[in-house]
């Protein structure tokens, strides 16, 4: 077992198994490392045991046999539906929100906030979760409690209070007052939060998608997130009647990706969640714009959504993350969603035909932390475990993923495959965001 305690803040040096994609392209694999924490943070190196400095000093760390990754990095979830995690299976996207979701985000005011949001954030980094990118509810208030709640924990958050004009839940609002109110609010959320601990909280200017949102609003908030440098968050192309839905309200709009277009809503700050229905023209728009996509298979299955042809996407060139999609995704594991994602670009290769190669579980691994981060442009900061990164980590124990304890992995494909195909709710034991360690993973 490994040596008690688990550091809990910077500095320190941690001796594990590591395995982390690289910026310059491909992975590293040690089986036995050195990972130094400066006391800022920052990660002052990454090398094997044996070339490194002897250990002396006392805050070395013995972690093996468990592997240190770089955090996940979770582009998509609805803070205030964790609730409702796994109900509702196979009904279509528009029942669904007008059956669970409105109700439960209808009642998300400050005090339903200040009780949920610091057992969330626990909950996401037992999972290994170290950035989420979240909707909150339409409540001032609940984003209020909802940032402080993560400025206690320690995660890495971005988030915005959730901007609708029509199809709305908070009948309080006169209709005529919806769009400056939530522009205003947003404004002073930013104004509060965005930026906050040196970065580590961020706002996204959040209009909940093409369905709920005038094309005033969906204009407005654009230009809200240009001028304040947030990024821009919303959905795109889930569902095929939603599809139909925006084709009835927006009958000029060439597309779904158009309307969002016209609003000057696409650039490299925005993350576009799903965008599983998309014709050839709207996937080359995304990719010239540099819009960020939020894939979340596990939500799409769960809600009958679709498919995303996710090779074709990257080989488009679009950027694409993760996302838990919590509560249409059931669970806050991004390995989870790697094992949703990689069974359904299986099941489309064999239904389909569908001439792409699926991804390799390193591949994965990739997408669920470095290609969150470079969504979010944050890669010079997190995403992989580098020299001169920030130290968003997380430790796992394997030993949790394999049939039969003390087995032999091979490294670091097999490592990465049972990290995936047969994730542990356990096997996540520690998450540092900057070498602070988080409350939620059980430790040693
Ligand atoms: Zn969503």
């Amino acid at each position: 077992m490994p040596r008690l305690p688990i550091p809990d803040r910077p500095p320190f040096t941690l001796r594990a198994r590591l395995l982390t994609p690289l910026g310059a392209g491909g992975y590293r694999y040690e089986a036995d490392a050195r990972l130094d924490v400066d006391a800022a943070g920052r990660l002052a190196a990454v090398a094997g045991w044996d070339t490194s400095l002897p250990a002396g000093s006392e805050k070395v760390i013995d972690l093996r046999p468990w592997i240190v990754l770089p955090g996940m990095v979770d582009l998509h979830l609805h803070l205030p539906q964790l609730p409702n995690a796994g109900l509702g299976a196979g009904l279509d996207l528009l029942t669904w929100l007008d059956r669970y979701i409105f109700p439960l985000e209808r009642t998300f005011d400050r005090t339903a906030a200040e009780q949920l949001a610091p057992a969330a954030f626990r909950a996401m980094a037992a999972a290994g979760t170290t950035t989420a990118l979240m909707y909150g509810a339409v409540f001032e208030g609940s984003l209020d409690a909802a940032f402080e709640a993560a400025e206690a924990h320690g995660i890495r958050a971005v988030i915005g209070k959730v901007m609708m004009d029509r199809l709305r839940y908070d009948p309080k609002l006169d209709e005529s007052r919806v769009l400056e109110v939530s522009l205003r609010q947003s404004a002073d959320l930013i104004d509060r939060w965005h930026g906050r601990d040196n970065g580590r909280l961020r706002y996204a200017v959040t209009p909940r998608f093409a369905v709920s949102c005038t094309a005033e609003m969906l204009r407005e908030s654009a230009a809200l997130a240009r001028q304040t440098g947030t990024y821009w968050q919303t959905h795109l192309a889930e569902d095929r009647n939603e599809i139909q839905e925006v084709g009835r309200l927006f009958p000029d709009a060439l597309d779904y990706t158009d309307v969002y277009d016209r609003a000057g809503g696409l650039s490299e700050r925005a993350i576009l969640a799903h965008a599983i229905h998309l014709s050839e023209r709207e996937i080359s728009r995304l990719a010239e714009t540099g819009s960020r996509i939020a894939h979340c298979p596990s939500s799409n299955l769960f809600l009958s959504s679709g498919t995303m042809p996710l090779a074709r996407y990257l080989d488009a060139g679009l950027v694409v993350g993760l996302g838990s999609d919590v509560s249409a995704g059931p669970d806050l594991s991004l390995f989870a969603v790697m094992r949703a994602g990689a069974y359904t670009q299986s099941g489309m290769r064999t239904m389909l035909s569908d001439p792409y190669p699926t991804l390799t579980p390193l591949e994965w691994l990739r997408l669920g932390s470095l290609e969150g981060a470079r969504a979010l442009k944050l890669e010079d900061a997190i995403g992989s475990v580098e020299v001169g990164k920030e130290a968003d980590l997380i430790a796992v124990d394997p030993e949790l993923t394999a049939p039969i304890p003390g087995l032999e992995h091979g490294e670091p494909e097999d490592l990465a495959s049972r990290l995936i195909f047969r994730s542990h709710p356990d096997m996540v034991r520690a998450a540092w965001v900057r070498g602070r360690l988080l409350e939620g993973p059980p430790g040693a």
